[in-house]
């Protein structure tokens, strides 16, 4: 007997507690149970489809179920599922670390393992401070984190984020972190370029920082796109900047790539458009083309010669996860990076970022609309209660939910981070699937915003 989505809503919600959930909502908000995923479509058991706008929350790339990284995860399955990365190494792990190295910025030549986003984040603090304090510095304790910026969600990566949703509650648990104002171009003044907005936020930055220097281990910062922010935006001169400034005050700079890591910027990194290596960079998400749970952070040879000594002196570096360096998430990677160059990606995505362009650039002109903004593959439409006054809609209101459900029934996933509705689609969409988005994106903010 086939299954149907009723049956496993109700199987499902007396078992699971699904995350960033209030599970009361499903008492009217039907959860969708997913059987199956062909390219940017997801199918439930009833026999709907939904075209994943937002890539299953930002890791897909080249589809579900694409056929090339299928057949990689399929090859090592047959060879080797897991081993431990102590002592013990496999050779998708060796090709990805040389692989990555050579795409990345130039300098950073060491790569570290972990399994998710958070734990990336959380390797890459440690490994900061753990650098300075191996260096004779241990009065080098705190970090340096944005307005508004996201890390994920363990205590550590919660701590160097500002999202108030996620950060409020567990307060009384989190190191206290110093916060510098954001180079979000969302406030602008009106005639004020990117570039010009971002480079006056820098000065708060650079006085904050010059004060502090001495206690700070690091920066750390999303390039480019704040995006569980809002998909908020900045210029790539706030972090050539910030690069010269963390150069000159012996602080790191921390790059989390990943989210906007892997083309979603329209650039591999998004670091390339400031042309900046950071200290320690993050990846995940997309890195497996959005198949299976892997991270890492890359590091130059400067941090890893600190940790580099006899053992008695205790001085290496300390995190292990049990899944560290999967080798099916690193096949899966292996393939996703063939798929890159193969395909030259990169190039062909300028062709659907203007299309993303050209299929939502009208919502500009919608009565409660501030902003339509871009960067490479990721649209942000942010809707307001009032255009020129650009006031928020109260959060209580969930705006963001009517344009969810439209979009539901209207075969596409879009999931709104409050009032700000985008498209972060994997780079398999057509130009039709596009537009289709773009048609229920429309009609979904016309009914959200009708009183
Ligand atoms: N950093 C950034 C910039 C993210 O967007 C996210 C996830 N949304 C994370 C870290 C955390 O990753 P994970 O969810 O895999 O822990």
């Amino acid at each position: 007997m086939s299954l149907s989505n009723k049956e496993l809503i109700e199987r499902d919600l007396r078992t699971l507690w699904h995350p960033c959930t209030q599970m009361k909502d499903h008492e009217w908000l039907p959860l969708v149970p997913i059987k199956s995923g062909k390219g940017v479509w997801l199918q439930d058991f009833d026999g709907n489809r939904y075209i994943d706008a937002i890539s299953s929350w930002w890791v897909n790339l080249f589809g579900h179920a694409n056929p090339r990284i299928n057949q990689a995860v399929k090859h090592q399955l047959d060879e080797l599922e897991h081993v431990l990365l102590a002592g013990f190494s496999h050779q998708p792990a060796i090709e990805l670390a040389e692989r990555l190295i050579q795409l990345a910025p130039a300098g950073l030549t060491r790569c570290f393992y972990v399994d998710n986003g958070s734990s990336a984040v959380e390797a890459a603090l440690k490994m900061s401070f753990h650098y300075w304090l191996n260096c004779g510095k241990p009065q080098k304790t705190r970090f340096v984190t944005l307005q508004n910026s996201y890390h994920g969600e363990t205590l550590g990566a919660l701590a160097v984020g500002d999202v108030a949703l996620y950060k409020e509650t567990y307060k009384p648990l989190l190191m206290e972190a110093i916060t510098a104002p954001s180079p979000d171009c969302y406030y602008r003044e009106s005639g004020e370029s990117w570039h010009d907005y971002s480079l006056r936020q820098f000065d708060s930055m650079a006085e904050l920082l010059r004060k502090q220097a001495d206690s700070v281990c690091a920066v750390i910062v999303e390039p480019l796109v704040q995006c569980a922010g809002g998909m908020r935006m900045y210029h790539p001169v706030y972090l050539s900047r910030l690069r010269s400034l963390c150069d000159e005050l012996d602080v790191h700079l921390i790059a989390d790539e990943i989210a906007v890591g892997f083309g979603r910027t329209g650039t591999l990194f998004a670091c390339e458009q400031a042309d900046i290596t950071p200290d320690l960079m993050c990846l995940s998400k997309g890195l497996t083309g959005g198949y299976l749970p892997l991270s890492l952070v890359l590091a130059p040879d400067k941090i890893y010669q600190a940790f580099y000594d006899d053992y008695s002196k205790l001085n290496a570096f300390l995190q292990s996860h049990s899944y560290t360096g999967n080798p099916l998430g690193c096949s899966a990677a292996l393939a996703t990076l063939d798929i890159f160059q193969q395909d030259q990606v990169i190039q062909k995505n300028q062709h659907l970022s203007k299309k993303l362009r050209d299929a939502t650039v009208h919502l500009n002109d919608h009565p409660h609309v501030a902003e339509v903004r871009q960067q490479g593959m990721i649209v942000a439409v942010e809707m307001v209660k009032n255009k020129s006054a650009r006031t928020a809609y109260a959060w209580q209101e969930r705006r963001g939910l009517t344009v969810y459900q439209h979009a539901l029934k209207n075969q596409a996933l879009l999931r709104p981070l409050g009032n700000v509705c985008y498209l972060m689609p994997p780079y398999v969409i057509n130009e039709e699937e596009i537009d289709h988005l773009a048609r229920v994106l429309t009609e979904g903010i016309d009914l959200a915003t009708k009183e």
